[in-house]
Parts: C-alpha cells; sequence; structure tokens
C-alpha cells in the first residue's frame, strides 16, 4: 500500500499550491483517507464541483469504500479544481490528478463521474477536458471508460456521447460488476471495445451508443432503438440497505466543508408522492435501514472521525418507522460524547418538530421546513397538502424549544400557480408570524427562500412547461413588494439558471452540442451565482442551432416519446400520468404506507413486496 506518490506530478503540482485558494483542496491525505493498492484495477471517482461541496457527497464517499473492499481494487477520488487551480494547471500542463496519489486521471481503469444536477454540466466536460481524455466517446480508443452516475442519469441524454457507460439507480452492486468486468477484461487481454459491449449487458449498465434515436420532421423523438442485442429499456438497480453499511471509514477533511459531520442513511426511497420531486420518484421502493445497523454505524463512525455532529438522513428523516426508538438510542450515544443529533429533513408536522426538538441541546440552529407553495389548493396540486395549522403549528413548536432562526422554502412558477399562489407566500408568513406573537413570544428571524419550479424526467409534472422567465420574475416583484419587514429575509434562487436546469433536465441528445459551446466559451460552476453566465448559455444555443423554446415553453402531449423512455426507473407511465391529471385537478393521493398502493409499478416490477412487506405492516 502506498499514500501519496513521490512520482514527478507531485513535484510539478506542489508548487502551484502556494498561488491558489485554500491549497488542501488538492492535498489528499485527510483523516481517514484510504491507503491505496498498487498494480491492480484501478478506478477514480469525481465530483463535479469544488472539493468543500464533493466530500460532503454520502454515494461518493459509499462508492468509495465498496470498491476499496473489492479485492483487487483501488478507488481514488478528484473533485472539480477551483477557477484559480485550473487556470495554473492548464498553464502549467498538468492533468487531472487524483487526490490521494496525485496520479494523472487518465491512467486509471475506470474513471467515475457523479452527475448530481443539470448545472454541473459543463464542469464535468471540464473534467474530461483537464484530464486529456477526448471528450466525446467516440474519439476514444484508450484510458480509462468514463462511466457516470448519481440522480443525473435520470435522464443523461445530453450527455449522452461524453460517457461510454452510465449507471441507473443505485450504484453499490452497479460499480462492483464493473470493476469485476475491469479486471477480467484486463486479464484476458479484452479490447476497449469488447469491455465496453460486455459491460453494456450488465444490469443496470446504460451504454447510450447502444441505442439510435429517430426524430420527426418536426423535431419530436419519433422511437429510441436498441442496437446490437441491446435491451428495449435498462432498469436501474437498488439495494437492500442492510446489505450495504457504508460508509464505514469517512474521510474527514482540513477545511470546512458544506456538512461537517456523521452522515447516516436511515432509509431510501419515499412514498409521500409529491409530484414535483424527482428523487422521491426514483428512488422508490422505500427501504430501511434497521434501529441496531443505524445505532453500530453510529457508535463505530462516532470514534472514527471525531465530528461533533450526526445526521440520520433521508428523504423524510421522520418517516422512519422507528424514529423514536432510533433518536432514543442514538442520543444516548450523542450525549456520551458530546455530540448533537439532527434530522436534516423534517416534515411540516408537530410529531416531525416534536421528534427534532429533542434531539439538539439548548435551542441550537434554525429550523428548515418547506411548505413549497402558499395556498392549499396549490399545496393539493404538488400533492404536498399541509394545512396551514400544520404549518403554523410547526413553527410555534420549534419557537417554544428556542429556536431564533426559522427558513422556509417555496417555490415559484408550479403548475396551475395564480399570482393570487405567490401573494399568498407572503401573506402567509406574517400569519405565521403573528401566530408566535399572539403565543406570546417574540417572533424568530424569518429566512424566505424562493426557488423557481422545473418540471423533471419520472414524474407527474414531466408533461408539464416551465414557466417563462418573464412570468418568474414578475412573480418574485410580487414577492418582494408582499415580504418587505424587518425580521423577514427574502432570497431567491436566479431564474435564469433555473431556465438552464429546465433546458438541459427534459433534454435529448441533440443539446449535447449547446453544452460543449457553452463549456467552450468558459461556462464552469453554473451553479454558482458569480460564475452563471446567461448570455454564454444563449449564444451557446444559437450557435448549435438549438430552439429554446422547443424544450422550455411546450406541453408535452401524453404519448409523445421522451429522451428518456428506455431508461427504466420503474414507475409506471400511466401512474404519472394519472397523478398529473389530478394534479390539474387538485386531487391528492395518499401515501401508500397507509395501505392503499397506487400501482406506481415500482413494487410489481420487483415482484418482492420489499416495501409492504418489510414496512408497511410494521
Ligand atoms: S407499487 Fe404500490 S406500494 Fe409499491 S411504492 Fe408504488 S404505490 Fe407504493
Amino acid at each position: 500500500m502506498s499514500g501519496r506518490s513521490s512520482g514527478d506530478l507531485w513535484e510539478r503540482i506542489e508548487p502551484l499550491l502556494l498561488r491558489v485558494e485554500r491549497p488542501s483542496r488538492y492535498l489528499g491525505c485527510e483523516w481517514n483517507a484510504p491507503g491505496i493498492a498498487q498494480g491492480c484495477t484501478s478506478v477514480v471517482l469525481a465530483y463535479p464541483d469544488v472539493y468543500e461541496i464533493g466530500i460532503s457527497n454520502l454515494g461518493l464517499a459509499i462508492l468509495q469504500e465498496v470498491v476499496n473492499d473489492i479485492e483487487g481494487a483501488s478507488c481514488e477520488r478528484v473533485y472539480s479544481p477551483w477557477i484559480d487551480m485550473e487556470r495554473e494547471m492548464r498553464a502549467e500542463g498538468i492533468p487531472l490528478f487524483s487526490l490521494e496519489t496525485h496520479r494523472a486521471v487518465s491512467t486509471y481503469d475506470i474513471f467515475g463521474i457523479s452527475i448530481p444536477h443539470e448545472l454541473t454540466y459543463t464542469n464535468i466536460i471540464n473534467l474530461l477536458d483537464l484530464a486529456g481524455i477526448p471528450v466525446h466517446a467516440s474519439d476514444r480508443e484508450e484510458g480509462p471508460l468514463v462511466i457516470g452516475g448519481g440522480c443525473g442519469t435520470a435522464n443523461p441524454e445530453p450527455l449522452a456521447s461524453f460517457f461510454d457507460l452510465f449507471v441507473l439507480g443505485e450504484g453499490e452492486e452497479s460499480l462492483g460488476s464493473l470493476v469485476e468486468l475491469v479486471s477480467r477484461g484486463k486479464s484476458q487481454g479484452w479490447s476497449r471495445q469488447k469491455l465496453l459491449c460486455e459491460a453494456g449487458r450488465l444490469p443496470g449498465v446504460y451504454r447510450p451508443s447502444d441505442y439510435e434515436v429517430d426524430y420527426s420532421d418536426d423535431g419530436l423523438i419519433e422511437g429510441i432503438r436498441p442496437i446490437d442485442g441491446a435491451p428495449e429499456r435498462v432498469r436501474k438497480r437498488e439495494v437492500d440497505l442492510e446489505d450495504w453499511p457504508y460508509p464505514r471509514h469517512p474521510i474527514v477533511p482540513f477545511c470546512e466543508a458544506v456538512h461537517d459531520r456523521i452522515n447516516v442513511e436511515i432509509f431510501r426511497g419515499c412514498t409521500r408522492g409529491c409530484r414535483f420531486c424527482q428523487a422521491g420518484m426514483i428512488y422508490r421502493p422505500v427501504r430501511e435501514r434497521s434501529v441496531d445497523s443505524v445505532v453500530a454505524m453510529v457508535e463505530s463512525l462516532a470514534g472514527r472521525t471525531g465530528h461533533e455532529e450526526v445526521a440520520l438522513s433521508s428523504l423524510s428523516s421522520t418517516d422512519y418507522t422507528m424514529i423514536e426508538d432510533v433518536t432514543k438510542k442514538v442520543s444516548a450515544i450523542c450525549g456520551q460524547r458530546r455530540m448533537i443529533l439532527s434530522l436534516p429533513s423534517l416534515r411540516m408536522d408537530g410529531f416531525s418538530v416534536e421528534i427534532a426538538s429533542g434531539l439538539e441541546l439548548g435551542g441550537r440552529g434554525s429550523f428548515t421546513f418547506a411548505p413549497e407553495a402558499g395556498t392549499e389548493r396549490l399545496r393539493r396540486v404538488i400533492n404536498k397538502p399541509i394545512s396551514e395549522k400544520d404549518i403554523i403549528d410547526a413553527v410555534l413548536c420549534a419557537t417554544r424549544t428556542g429556536r431564533r432562526r426559522i427558513k422556509l422554502y417555496f417555490m415559484i412558477g408550479l403548475p396551475t400557480e395564480t399570482d393570487e399562489d405567490v401573494e399568498e407566500i407572503g401573506r402567509l408568513v406574517f400569519r405565521v408570524r403573528d401566530a408566535v406573537r399572539s403565543d406570546g413570544m417574540a417572533p424568530p428571524t424569518f429566512n424566505v427562500s424562493v426557488s423557481t419550479f422545473v418540471p423533471k424526467p419520472h414524474t407527474p409534472f414531466q408533461w408539464i412547461r416551465q414557466e417563462t422567465l418573464e412570468s418568474i420574475e414578475r412573480r418574485q416583484g410580487i414577492l418582494q413588494a408582499n415580504l418587505r419587514a424587518r425580521g423577514i429575509n427574502l432570497s431567491w434562487h436566479d431564474s435564469r439558471a433555473s431556465t438552464v436546469e429546465s433546458l438541459l433536465a427534459r433534454g435529448d441528445r441533440r443539446l449535447a452540442a449547446v453544452v460543449e459551446n457553452a463549456w467552450s466559451s468558459g461556462s464552469r460552476f453554473d451553479s454558482w451565482s458569480e460564475h452563471f453566465d446567461y448570455a454564454c448559455w444563449e449564444k451557446a444555443c444559437e450557435d448549435a442551432g438549438t430552439d429554446p423554446v422547443f424544450y422550455l415553453y411546450r406541453e408535452r402531449e401524453r404519448d409523445e416519446v421522451f429522451p428518456w423512455e428506455h431508461l427504466d426507473f420503474g414507475l409506471d407511465r400511466d401512474f404519472l400520468f394519472k397523478e398529473y391529471q389530478d394534479a390539474l385537478e387538485g386531487k391528492t393521493s395518499p401515501d401508500c404506507r397507509g395501505g392503499q398502493c397506487l400501482e406506481c409499478g415500482v413494487c410489481d416490477e420487483q415482484g418482492s413486496g420489499l416495501a409492504l412487506e418489510g414496512i408497511w405492516s410494521s
């Protein structure tokens, strides 16, 4: 085993570190960073954003350990070099390098890139280019297999020409199978072509070049054809959390990360059925980790990291069926070790707030709630039917436990939204504040954050058009006029960035030219407001001959073939369409945990009844 390489590359990297911001981003050698075995099948995993964000990504941390636990395999990391480091690397001709051994990424067998969201696409191309790897898969004759994973694979089509393969769904098993295949291919001297053909037949692995897309004269997709015996559809993979108690040795960074804490997933999936939420759809069914496993993980990770906070994470933590038991046991560990226990995603109900309030000592920190919409009517449309009473009760409960900051998240541009719905966001915040005063307390500070709704693939809203920029900006004006008061801080995401996100979210392969144009004109870190350049994206569309209106502002017909039609995340199309129709009529659908299966398709196709037997009956 070896730590940092003493090779030529490190000697050339080291002097650059004196000239860049936060050199610790490129050092490696953090606490728990793995020792790397030499002479084996080598993997490097990338997160396409800066170190402080990437090091907090749980998926990447899990997969790195999973690969390092495979005999004969090693796995290292790389994150997007910040602007200053990229400049220095390009000036000195230094290629993208791994953090553990500072080896050139182009020398590995597998280059796995996480795709967290659409505004990282230009960073992804930049990673390939900095590595000296041809950005188009068709131009690669050697070098690592470039594999994409993460929630961006729900529709990876705008990136299809840049990747050799994608892993759909959860990567624990798929990445392991790919590593084993590459090891076999190396030992048997397979060609790159043979290796890619074999990889494209593994369950959960999608090889975009195995599919051809036909377009009609009016630009719609006529069909997506598998070639050379590829399956009609590629099905995502999912794992049983009990079999994968990772991470076991999370890396502790030298510098401050966005999440400096132990992160233990208590379950995956969600069946609440919020119609805008892609994660809630594509990660079904719900799979819980047992209380004993959670407790064992917390105990062991507390000893191995020294973190002062434990987060029990999931899409909606208080939906965990044994939440009271697990918080009691984990709180006891936290008490002994002087750690804080937090539940990062809370439902807006008294039960959730009471549970969460009891965790942190002395009313530290803030509470975050996401009513999403200003009126009960619109909350029914999105199938998040929280009453105003629920919202007020949750905030009262939080302030009674001493919270002095309440964060409230809303969206604008939701389907069927009217100006009245937007005005009500302001009125709702004031009514909540008045309720706190009537309860005899000084109101906390309200941080109201408003984002722009983006319709996403594999959700009931995949058929709907994006709201225009003009309309969103007008609604932001309504918010500004309605939410001016001391103690209320209003902020919103740049709606132009949401427009680019929307363009790419439901885009097809033809958008590759737009992404490449934006990248070659200098777009990087598009999710960072100080770096986002809308004009650059407008020009990228113009130069590619792409009409964004076709992708953004067009309601889809019921039977339109979507670019992601061949990618099977388990969801039944008729279920999604019915949910869409019910949304337009303001009808809600129950959480199937109550026992009423809505036939979304996930459990039926699995045939395992995993969710129903394991959780619903408990
Ligand atoms: S198939 Fe039925 S029980 Fe299973 S997740 Fe979907 S709605 Fe729920």
